[in-house]
């Protein structure tokens, strides 16, 4: 065993941090061999047998002002998506009794806002939180650029966790959007961990990005002061009118190499593999299960793009042998 695989086999037991190039190293491993290293790390963290299911809710759709190469719901791009307005209390509430029937542990609710606003509607979103959390369901929300004193109101209203994603490695950012900035999004990453709330930060994959790229999202993740306890993984789903309609479809291994090295080099957090399943078998997702993913979102819409149908993903998991009920850490 060389010194990086001593040293990755040790992580988490204490304070090293990895640099871009130990990263790179582990990424580019086989895959084969990559995917028993990430499935190891796994089982001494996690019960492998079991994932966190959750649902995600578009609350405030479309009319965007930022420029999100890949979202059909920024205003800057002419897709068929109809904006809509703030969801009523009960329509929300619905939706979360209904998740949590069908077996999901935490709601998630993303507003198509540049940053959050001290008025009504935020009001309004703080009180879903409120009654979500009183569902006995977590609670995540993405509602874009948040000062620290709103990040203190989300918390007072027992918010579990707030999602952020950086999409990609800071060198690409630009590519994907220009109406904010890589540093931006690390900014509200702070207000959000100063609040005590916990972080949701993830990647897209396909958006033209190189593999250094992703090396450097997993880079710059790992070595935030407080790693993110949920990383979602997105395989992106082309969509009709955005700047990255004409990209090629993601391959699964692509897929499967992120969330493994996800898992290595940040192996207590829960990593979602979210966005583009549905164009993935069920072969292709116990890959991903078994390289350390943990969670998926139920329902046939992921805010605004394809999922998969319920009754399809609790066949898949049995036949897996995997449970929805949470995802359990060993550590805790
Ligand atoms: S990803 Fe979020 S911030 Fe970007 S355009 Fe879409 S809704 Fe707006």
């Amino acid at each position: 065993m060389n010194n990086l695989e001593t040293k990755t086999q040790k992580i988490n037991q204490s304070e090293e941090n990895f640099n871009l190039e130990e990263i790179k190293e582990i990424y580019h491993k086989p895959l084969i061999e990559l995917i028993h290293q990430a499935a190891e790390v796994h089982r001494n963290h996690f019960d492998p047998k079991a994932i966190q299911l959750c649902s995600l809710l578009s609350i405030k759709t479309g009319g965007c002002p930022e420029n999100c190469s890949y979202c059909s719901q920024s205003a800057h791009h002419k897709t068929s998506l109809k904006p809509e307005d703030l969801k009523s209390m009960d329509e929300v509430l619905d939706m979360a009794k209904n998740a949590k029937q069908n077996g999901a542990s935490r709601f998630c609710m993303g507003a198509a806002w540049r940053q959050v606003k001290d008025n009504d509607d935020f009001d309004s979103v703080l009180e879903m939180i409120r009654n979500i959390r009183k569902e006995n369901l977590e609670s995540c929300v993405s509602l874009g650029m948040v000062t620290e004193e709103q990040a203190l109101k989300l918390k007072e209203a027992g918010l579990t966790s707030y999602n952020h994603n950086l999409d990609t490695g800071s060198k690409y950012y630009d590519k994907v959007v220009t109406t904010r900035t890589y540093e931006d999004r690390l900014h509200t990453l702070k207000n959000i961990q100063k609040a005590g709330i916990k972080v949701c930060c993830g990647a897209i994959i396909g958006m033209g990005e190189s593999d250094e790229d992703r090396v450097e999202f997993i880079y710059t993740i790992s070595n935030l002061e407080q790693p993110p306890e949920s990383i979602p993984v997105n395989a992106l789903v082309p969509i009709k009118g955005t700047g990255l309609e004409n990209q090629n479809p993601v391959l699964i291994w692509d897929v499967i190499r992120m969330i493994a090295a996800l898992r290595i080099f940040l192996p207590t957090s829960i990593v979602r593999l979210s966005a583009g399943r549905a164009n993935f078998s069920h072969a292709e997702q116990a890959l991903c299960f078994l390289a350390g993913a943990n969670s998926i979102f139920l329902g046939d819409k992921l805010l605004t793009t394809p999922n998969i149908a319920e009754t399809d993903d609790h066949d898949m998991l049995k036949i897996l042998g995997i449970s929805g009920d949470k995802a359990v850490s060993l550590n805790q």
